[in-house]
């Protein structure tokens, strides 16, 4: 499907043609350009990556609520060693995530 970008705010409408007015901004249709099919692939992908990063992320909150369990219930040191260090890699690769969507959102550009 083709996009279009919104010259004020940056906004990436998907559709034949230009909104009349943009939904985010309001800016009218003529601000609108369409992008060329490299850059409209290059917004799927980072759509397309940035889904994965989502799921990862929650699939990671499954581990921590797993590890917490694991530590709460503390059979034994090598036991809650494991569980602790999972509980741990599982933020850390959280907040990069996170850091890396903020990246993406203020390069701007496929938002
Ligand atoms: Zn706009």
């Amino acid at each position: 499907m083709a996009k279009w970008q919104c010259g004020v705010c940056g906004y990436i409408f998907d559709g034949d043609e230009a909104p009349a007015n943009c939904p985010k901004c309001g800016a009218p249709k003529e601000k609108f350009q369409q992008l060329d099919d490299e850059t409209a692939s290059k917004v799927d992908r980072s759509r397309y990556t940035n889904g994965l990063h989502m799921e990862l992320f929650a699939l990671l909150e499954k581990a921590k609520e797993i590890s917490e369990n694991g530590i709460k219930d503390a059979l034994d040191p090598a036991c809650v060693q494991i569980f602790e260090t999972t509980k741990a890699c599982a933020t850390d690769i959280q907040q990069r995530i996170k850091a890396e969507l903020k990246t993406h959102m203020t390069k701007n550009k496929w938002g």
